[in-house]
């Protein structure tokens, strides 16, 4: 006698059906063994992001990200001011320091503002050179270098193990910044934790000082056709953005106006240890947020997530950061697009 044969009919179909079911769920849940088990790769996507400016083509170069100590750098907070605003912006510590340079392409000259720390910050950083391979270029193409200022993560990049990095460049920076960086005298006098950028920038010029392809600049002066120099002393003495135009539309390449986001965005008034005048570089901060929004231009940070491209936004007497939106919608120039005759 089957066991089934003790239930009445109508419970017995419901419970063989309930069965069936199981069985069939328990075939689903088993995991079917792995025919090839694929290695994973820890490799992340080529760093650079391209958008339109008018008739130019930006393309941000990520050098690399590095654990960015808050704690040890950031000034005029407390442990837990720094906490809460991290907290409220869901950073994770350690923040995530990424190193961002800028490659415009006019139509006429490709430029690159900053060049990322080359060899100087170690395993993390150096790869603005991949990256720009990546985005089509070759460092030989490069034209004119301007750099936001002379410290390691800004300047490391135009050296290649002594050599120009960029061997047809013209370099392009500050004369305030050029005499600070460069002068033992001036080391001697600095905080022992600024020796390293003074080393850093000495090391890194030699190549260009040596081929004579160094151009320094006073003030806010033209510089290009479409590009500008805008002081912005406090950070460093020469500390300079780069202000950027093509058919009314403007770009501002800030250098390290901002260190972290989450932090400064909210807080302009917390500093960086590593300000040479930390009250001016907290003056043009405010100036620079104020303008961006009110203006509403793009803005370009160095170490602002990558790309490091976006809008500001004033709100509620803070402001907040507004990334670019991935774009595919880059079309070419006229010039270029017309069937040749
Ligand atoms: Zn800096
Ligand atoms: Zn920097």
């Amino acid at each position: 006698m089957s066991p089934h044969s003790r239930i009445p009919g109508k419970i017995s179909t419901v419970m063989a059906g309930a069965l069936t079911a199981c069985a069939l769920l328990a075939v689903e849940l088993a995991v079917p063994p792995a025919r090839a088990a694929a290695p994973q790769q820890r490799v992340q996507v080529a760093g650079w992001y391209r958008m339109m400016l008018g008739d130019f083509e930006v393309t941000a170069l990520l050098d690399g990200t590095h654990p960015f100590p808050v704690d040890e750098v950031m000034t005029h907070a407390t442990h837990e001011q720094l906490d809460q605003l991290l907290a409220s912006a869901d950073t994770p510590r350690p923040v995530e320091g990424p190193i961002n340079a800028f490659l415009i392409n006019t139509g006429s000259r490709l430029v690159l503002i900053d060049s990322g720390a080359g060899t100087l910050y170690g395993e993390c950083c150096g790869h603005l050179i991949a990256n720009l391979r990546a985005a089509g270029y070759q460092p030989e193409q490069v034209d004119d270098i301007f750099l936001t200022h002379l410290h390691r993560d800004h300047v490391g990049g135009i050296n290649a193990r002594g050599q120009m990095a960029f061997p047809n460049a013209t370099l392009h920076i500050s004369r305030t910044d050029a005499d600070y960086w460069t002068s033992r005298d001036q080391q001697k006098l600095a905080p022992a934790f600024l020796g390293s950028m003074f080393d850093g920038a000495i090391e890194s010029l030699q190549p260009y000082l040596a081929a004579h392809r160094v151009q320094t600049f006073v003030g806010g002066v033209d510089l290009l056709p479409g590009l500008r120099a805008m002081p912005s002393a406090g950070h460093t003495p020469g500390h300079t953005a780069y202000v950027v135009e093509s058919r009314g539309q403007k770009l501002v390449v800030w250098g390290d106006v901002v260190h972290v986001a989450p932090i400064q965005f909210p807080a302009p008034g917390i500093r960086l240890k590593y300000d040479s005048d930390q009250d001016q570089a907290e003056q043009v901060r405010r100036q620079l947020f104020a303008e961006a929004a009110q203006q509403g231009q793009w803005v370009a940070a160095a170490h602002i997530a990558f790309p490091g491209i976006g809008h500001i936004l004033a709100r509620d007497g803070r402001y907040d950061w507004a990334p670019a939106a991935f774009t595919s919608w880059l079309p070419a120039p006229a010039a270029a697009s017309a069937p040749a005759r």
